[in-house]
């Protein structure tokens, strides 16, 4: 077992996640769950490349069984390892980390018990925990002991003592958990009584829907509805926060939990994170991007020949932009798919090495034209430094950028892995725009409002969650930002 001490960083840099989680249940329990959980995990991709598991539960057998291991879906699972996959119930993970001490141990689901072969539940979470230090110590003390460095492992264990406490009865151990963890948590916990509970944290940080297949009848719990649309499976709705949803043989049954007026939906997820044929809470995230473009040109004081996207993540905010403003949109920038996304990239020169490899202008939308140039957000401001000297040296005369999300001066402790607030431009630059502006080296720089940005994610502004933007956590646990930052470890290398 590792050994840490509390003035360590305890998680290496690895804590950082922003995953995708399924939950397969088949009424029928002759049906074998194992390929429409890897269709679903294909889907949600996006939300994270670092490994994949599957891990399926069959009645006849009474026994969990699955795979796990580092790398894309597709590489992850041959057509044999899926078929050795056996059961009509199944939670399945893809995870999401920078850096380099992401291994084996921090892949998911994680099963508790593994070792004697007897597991008794599976778990796949996407979220982080906040109050993961002091749960982790509180529990050392009551003698539970960690073979890993994740919050997983945290709420793994938080969920068995509640268990014992509560002599196995899930509901009521799970209800406790909603009072103990604290952070952005989605769940989905499959056990040896034929069940899964799916699991949103009370203000519902991260997106998490419920979908149904007909004939044979199906339920599907995942991160995003993109992943019941691949199983051609219909939506029912989102998992509310502080919802408990049980599948179980005979349906569903909800109760809800701790649930405050205060919700904290994660609007990166709408700006950035999710898939744009996403549908959260109720809206379509491609529809939220292109109201935030066409709010920026409502703001436009520039003449262009071309407004052009930073592809992919910029492109519906671009045509919203084009279509307010009257500008054409076009394809000044070609992304080569095959490289991934720059974001995920685990140090500073590989990100401007990839920025090259993935993007390629076309001369003549570029040529002797002044473009403007949407994206979504400026994390470092490097990135965008580099897509702004590329199109100058294809010969752009002038690029006017427009940011659809508005400055990110703040961490995120709630599972967005954002740089420490000195790496972040913005709160380096104190939102200073004309300092940003030099920096990227653009003609002029305009960032969406935070208002803007709250009537396009069609919410009320208490219903989001805004903190890397304002600052205003809506957490209990992060206070002093410094250390929390230290003790989190989300300095990258
Ligand atoms: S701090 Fe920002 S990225 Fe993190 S959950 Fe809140 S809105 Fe999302």
């Amino acid at each position: 077992m590792k050994k840490y001490s509390l003035n360590q960083n305890p998680f290496g840099k690895g804590i950082r996640e922003a995953c995708g989680i399924v939950g397969i249940f088949s009424k029928d329990s002759s049906i074998q769950v194992s390929q429409l959980t890897y269709d679903a995990l294909l889907s949600l991709q996006h939300r994270g490349q670092e490994s994949a598991g599957i891990y399926a539960y069959a009645d006849s057998m009474h026994r969990i069984n699955g795979y796990k291991n580092m790398g894309l879906v597709t590489h992850v699972f041959s057509r044999k390892i899926l078929q050795g996959i056996f059961g009509h119930v199944s939670v399945g993970h893809v995870r999401y980390s920078t850096t380099a001490t992401s291994s084996l141990d921090n892949a998911q689901p994680f099963l508790y018990d593994y070792e004697s072969g007897e597991s008794k539940f599976a778990l796949a979470f996407n979220g982080t925990l906040t109050n993961f230090l002091s749960l982790r110590r509180q529990l050392k003390k009551q003698g539970h002991e960690f073979t890993t460095s994740t919050d997983t492992e945290v709420i793994a264990h938080v969920i068995l003592e509640q268990l014992k406490e509560q002599g196995d009865d899930y509901p009521e151990a799970l209800r406790n958990c909603l009072d103990l963890l604290d952070g952005s948590y989605s769940l989905a916990i499959m056990n040896r009584r034929n069940e899964i509970y799916a699991i949103r944290d009370p203000l519902g940080f991260k997106p998490y829907t419920i979908g149904q297949l007909n004939d044979p009848e199906i339920f599907i719990a995942a991160s995003e509805s993109v992943a019941i649309d691949a199983l051609e499976g219909i939506i029912i709705r989102d998992i509310r926060p502080g919802e408990i949803l049980r599948i179980y043989e005979d349906g569903l049954t909800s109760e809800y939990v701790r649930t405050k007026p205060r919700k904290a939906f994660c609007m990166f997820e709408y700006v950035y994170f999710s898939r744009p044929d996403s549908i959260i809470g109720k809206k379509s995230v491609y529809n939220v991007r292109v109201e935030l473009g066409r709010a920026l040109a409502r703001h436009n004081n520039v003449k262009a020949d071309a407004v052009v996207a930073v592809p992919d993540s910029g492109r519906a905010a671009a045509i919203g932009f084009a279509e307010e403003s009257g500008i054409p949109f076009r394809e000044g920038l070609i992304r080569n798919r095959y490289v991934h996304r720059t974001f995920i990239m685990p140090s500073q020169t590989r990100r401007e090495d990839s920025v090259r490899k993935k993007m390629n202008p076309i001369k003549s939308v570029v040529m002797d034209k002044d473009i403007v140039l949407i994206d979504d957000s400026i994390v470092r401001g490097t990135t965008l430094r580099r897509i702004v000297r590329l199109l100058k040296s294809y010969g752009a005369r002038k690029i006017h950028v427009r940011i659809s999300c508005p400055p990110i001066v703040s961490g995120c402790f709630m599972g967005i892995d954002f740089p420490t607030r000195k790496e972040l431009i913005a709160g380096r630059m104190k939102s200073n725009v004309n300092e940003i502006c030099k920096f990227i080296q653009a003609d002029s720089l305009v960032y969406q409002t935070i208002d803007d940005l709250v009537k396009c994610c069609g919410k009320a502004k208490n219903e989001l969650c805004l903190a890397c933007l304002n600052r205003e956590y809506p957490i209990k646990t992060p206070v002093d930002h410094e250390k929390f930052e230290q003790e989190f470890g989300i300095q990258r290398e």
